[in-house]
């Protein structure tokens, strides 16, 4: 079987952080949003508020919240531990801020130990603004088979080899994007490639 070094996104790919950020918009502000409601990238978008109406709760939401808490996205722990036992690399890419890093570094040595390294990525993501490479130059720089991600504005301008697999969610359902899907497609996709 060939082996793959793998970089894997963490929020909306491994953990699910809209969820439970979801939950607690809902509790804090008496809405009602679903999951399937998150068609948008942009929470705040989503939730119908100002950037900074969303960015009050959020900053409450991560006061309180505990990364180790969080839900593994669909099957992301069982598919992430059977790529690390068939001899897959696992490298972690995920744009957090630097305010969340080490709660991040934590979380995942402890809920993912075999996890072989982990990048905090310049990301696309309008969330994050601080600086340090984009993904697609962590995925050069360390000669990536395949990224996961499940948001689209990563991918563009791809100019390198790695394949960039777009992982299915609400708020991507719309993006023209091939490969994509969830983690049943990513593990079938890896095998189809021994
Ligand atoms: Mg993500």
């Amino acid at each position: 079987m060939k082996c793959l070094k793998i970089l894997v996104d963490l929020d909306g790919v491994t953990f699910d952080f809209f969820g439970p950020m979801t939950d607690f918009w809902n509790q804090e502000t008496g809405s009602n949003i679903r999951y399937d409601d998150l068609i948008n990238y942009d929470l705040a978008a989503c939730y119908g508020v100002t950037r900074e109406e969303f960015e009050a709760v959020k900053d409450r939401y991560e006061a309180i919240s505990d990364q180790a808490l969080l839900p593994f996205v669909g099957e992301a722990f069982e598919s992430l531990s059977e790529l690390n036992a068939e001899g897959h690399k696992i490298v972690i890419g995920t744009g957090r801020k630097p305010s969340l890093q080490e709660m991040t570094l934590r979380c995942i040595l402890s809920r993912l130990p075999f996890i072989d390294q982990i990048h905090f990525s310049k990301a696309a993501c309008i969330y994050s603004n601080h600086s340090g490479l984009t993904k697609q130059e962590i995925c050069e720089m360390l000669g990536i088979d395949l990224m996961i991600d499940d948001f689209p504005s990563e991918f563009m301008e791809w100019k390198i080899k790695t394949t960039p697999w777009l992982f299915t969610q609400p708020w991507n359902k719309h993006a023209q994007h091939e490969p994509r899907g969830q983690w049943p497609e990513i593990m079938q996709y890896v095998r189809s490639l021994a």
